[in-house]
This record gives structure tokens, C-alpha cells and sequence, in this order.
């Protein structure tokens, strides 16, 4: 049984309340921003190369990675339960010129109108904002074609990520808006695992995400302790 809204209303107002600065560098998304070409790049590799295929992306925000998707030749449809966050990501992408389709609505309800429809589904930054992560990436494997490709990050819970995803990004530098991140709703890549075999997608690959907000800079690495990616593909 897939819950029809399995979303936290209180998380999409948060984001929606900065749906405004979702495309300031300098703003709160800032890290987003850092890490987009690095994730990108992995998103390309994984998947064989971006160009023409058709992508989903679950939980698009302002649409930052949906954007370089299709910039880099991929047919893209970005989705979010945030109504102005939509807006936003619909308006940047009309004055940049890039094709992307926005629609509002969870990954669960469009995997019911539109199942086994995608190359690719990508869903970053979301799945520790939801309060059923499985029910997720059981959606995720309904939206993507036999044989095509998953990549989900999320944040990994142990003391490391909390010092610094929410003291040191939080508090310290207030690089992101105290509140943003829930300690108890960050995923290990354990339980990541679980919750993706148990909706038929097997692992393919595992990879860490750096990011030195000192430096302002991001890097792929083999360290999956804060930030990290994983590489799906149905069973
Ligand atoms: N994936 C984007 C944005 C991450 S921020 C990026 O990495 O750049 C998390 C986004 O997920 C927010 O825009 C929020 O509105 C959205 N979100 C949270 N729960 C959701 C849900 N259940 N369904 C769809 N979108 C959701």
C-alpha cells in the first residue's frame, strides 16, 4: 500500500518560505550549489551518459539539478510538493531557457499515473524530509524502466554528520537555517540499503560527498560519513 501523502506539510512551508532565494549562491542553498557539478558528474557517469534520456526529479526544490540535467541533453520533468518552490523552478527555468516540466505533486502519486516511464530517476536531498523513506524509493522503482537507473543522496546519522551538518552548518556558520535538518531523520547507508532492496533496487554503487564550507568547495570521495549518493537499479 503506497500512503497517498506521505510528506511532513511543515517541512514543504520551509522550503517554500526560501523558495525566493532558492537560485542565490549566496543564500542558504548555498551548499546546494557547491555540490551540484560534483553531483552532476556522478548522476552522468552512472547512468551512462545524460543525453536523451528521460529524467524524473523527485523533491526538484528550484530545480538547481534538474536544470544542469537537462542542460547537459536530458529530457527533464522535476517534481515537488512546494507550490512556490514550483514557481520558482518553472519561472528560472523559462528565463534561462531550458526546457524542464514542473508539475506539484509527491513521487508516490505521479509513480501512479506514470509508472516504468523514466531512463533515470534521480531524488537528492529528500528522502531525510519525508517520514517514510521506504514508500519513497518503492515509488522510485515504480516510476523507472526496466533496466534503467536510480540515484538517490541523503545525509548519513552518526556524530560526524550531526557536528557538522546541523552544529557546524547550523549554528556555527549559519551556512543553512537552523531547523532545515532533523538529526533522527538522517539515513545510513545500511538502512538506505534495506529500504531499497526491500522495493526491489539493488545497490550498484556508493559514493561520499565533501563539502569544505570553508573553502566553498566539494569534491566525489570515498567517504560516505555526512553526504552520500547511491547508485540503484531495479532488481
Ligand atoms: N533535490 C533538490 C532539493 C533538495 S531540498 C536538490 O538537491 O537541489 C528538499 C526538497 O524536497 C524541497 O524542495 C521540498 O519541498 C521537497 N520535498 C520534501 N518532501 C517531499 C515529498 N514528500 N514529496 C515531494 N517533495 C518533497
Amino acid at each position: 500500500m503506497i500512503p497517498a501523502s506521505n510528506h511532513d506539510p511543515a517541512e514543504i512551508a520551509r522550503f517554500d518560505a526560501t523558495a525566493q532565494r532558492w537560485w542565490d549562491p549566496h543564500g542558504e542553498f548555498r551548499p546546494l550549489h557547491v555540490l551540484n557539478p560534483v553531483r552532476l558528474d556522478y548522476i552522468d557517469e552512472r547512468v551512462g551518459g545524460l543525453a536523451d534520456k528521460r529524467v524524473l526529479d523527485v523533491g526538484c526544490g528550484g530545480g538547481l539539478l534538474s536544470e544542469a540535467m537537462a542542460r547537459r541533453g536530458a529530457n527533464v520533468t522535476g517534481i515537488d510538493l512546494g507550490t512556490a518552490t514550483i514557481e520558482v523552478a518553472e519561472l528560472h527555468a523559462l528565463e534561462a531557457g531550458v526546457p524542464v516540466g514542473y508539475l506539484r505533486e509527491s513521487a508516490e502519486d505521479h509513480a501512479a499515473h506514470s509508472p516504468g516511464v523514466y531512463d533515470v530517476v534521480t531524488c537528492l536531498e529528500m528522502l531525510e524530509h519525508v517520514p517514510e523513506p521506504a514508500s519513497v524509493l518503492r515509488a522510485l522503482h515504480t516510476l523507472v524502466k526496466p533496466g534503467g537507473d536510480v540515484v538517490v543522496s541523503t545525509l548519513n546519522r552518526n556524530l560526524k554528520s550531526w557536528l557538522l551538518a546541523i552544529v557546524g552548518a547550523e549554528y556555527v556558520m549559519g551556512l543553512l537555517e537552523r531547523g532545515t535538518h532533523t538529526y533522527s531523520c538522517f539515513i545510513r547507508p545500511s538502512e538506505l540499503a534495506r529500504w531499497s532492496r526491500g522495493a526491489d533496487l539493488v545497490m550498484c554503487d556508493i559514493a561520499g560527498l565533501d563539502y569544505d564550507p570553508l573553502r566553498e568547495k566539494a569534491a566525489r570521495s570515498s567517504n560516505v560519513d555526512v553526504n552520500y549518493m547511491m547508485h540503484l537499479r531495479p532488481a
